[in-house]
């Protein structure tokens, strides 16, 4: 086994052993080129979603907000607790946004 005839992004020659059969590694092998930018676009749409400002988590606090406003109504939920509960994700945008 050699090693990768492949080029790094870098311009570099690729130092990972090529494939048995092959000159190339997994990383560089033509015919893993389209599985790899699949998963690598899917990788893309999964940072996004952990990384930014996430709609999913943005729509869960959402709607654990509505839930915890909708515990205070009714009174399952003292409204000091409600509001305590409410407000500190919005004092600190960040923290949730961002994580
Ligand atoms: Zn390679």
């Amino acid at each position: 086994m050699g090693n990768c005839s492949g080029i790094t992004e870098a311009g570099g020659r690729c130092r990972a052993i090529a494939i048995s059969g092959s000159d190339y590694c997994h990383a560089h092998h033509p015919d893993r080129a389209d599985a790899r930018r699949r998963s690598a676009s899917k990788g893309g749409k999964r940072g996004g979603r952990g990384r930014g400002g996430s709609a999913v988590e943005v729509t869960e606090l959402k709607s654990q907000l509505s839930d915890l406003y909708a515990a205070v109504l009714d009174g399952t939920t003292e409204p000091k607790v409600g509001a305590v509960a409410a407000r500190s994700p919005m004092c600190e945008p960040g923290s949730w946004i961002l994580s």
